[in-house]
């Protein structure tokens, strides 16, 4: 099988989700791109993620073009290879509709993390709707993630995290989720109060000189 362990990691990153709740059924997509090269590893179009093997997983060029795997590309492919193509940086992408980000995204323009470890991904900016697999989407996207983005929140759809690998990706997943769902609970008592500005980025500076918050 060729990319198989790229293919691996799409389908390994598939199953976390699935237990930790972030996708249901054959909604969300992931993506993971080919060390050096120029081709990404994608969640296939609509097939049940329960029973899928690493040979089912879409292989796609960074212009979206499909180019090995039995079934077609998730029909989402325009906005994770436009992120692939815009940051080089970028080694894998988890796009999710987990419920606290999207109830979230109807409301704010942006996501403030309430926690040390939320903050690494902030700004947690919110985009408009747009049409799934559409031009516009991935230039919503692209524009609100710019040049160091790690997430952004899809109004009335979900969320898209990205990551130097995986790893990074899916943990920028978990945390967007998490950020959204304390907001949430924070917001229903009335007492939704985030971290100041000065201390998103002190802890940012902090992770970014290796250090844990
Ligand atoms: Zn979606």
């Amino acid at each position: 099988m060729q990319y198989e362990e790229i293919r691996r990691q799409v389908l390994g990153a598939i199953r976390e989700a699935q237990a930790r709740g972030l996708i249901h059924g054959t909604s969300g997509n992931i993506a993971v791109r080919q060390p050096g090269g120029d081709v990404v590893a994608i969640t296939p179009s609509g097939r049940p993620y329960d029973t899928m093997q690493p040979e089912d997983i879409a292989i796609v060029t960074l212009s979206g073009e499909w180019i090995d795997g039995p079934y077609r590309p998730s029909s989402e492919t325009p906005m994770h290879t436009a992120v692939y193509r815009a940051r080089p940086d970028v080694g894998a992408t988890v796009h999710t509709h987990a419920l606290y980000s999207t109830v979230m995204a109807m409301g704010l323009d942006e996501l403030p993390p309430s926690t040390p470890p939320q903050a690494e991904f902030a700004p947690m900016r919110v985009i408009p709707f747009a049409v799934p697999g559409s031009q516009k989407l991935a230039d919503y996207v692209t524009g609100a993630l710019g040049a160091d983005g790690l997430a952004v929140l899809l109004r009335n759809h979900g969320n898209f995290c990205c990551g130097r690998d995986i790893g990074a990706a899916m943990t920028a997943a978990v945390y967007v989720e998490e950020a959204a769902q304390v907001a949430y609970h924070a917001a229903l008592l009335g007492q939704f109060h985030p971290l100041a500005a000065e201390d998103v980025q002190a802890c940012k500076d902090m992770l970014a000189a290796g250090r844990a918050v």
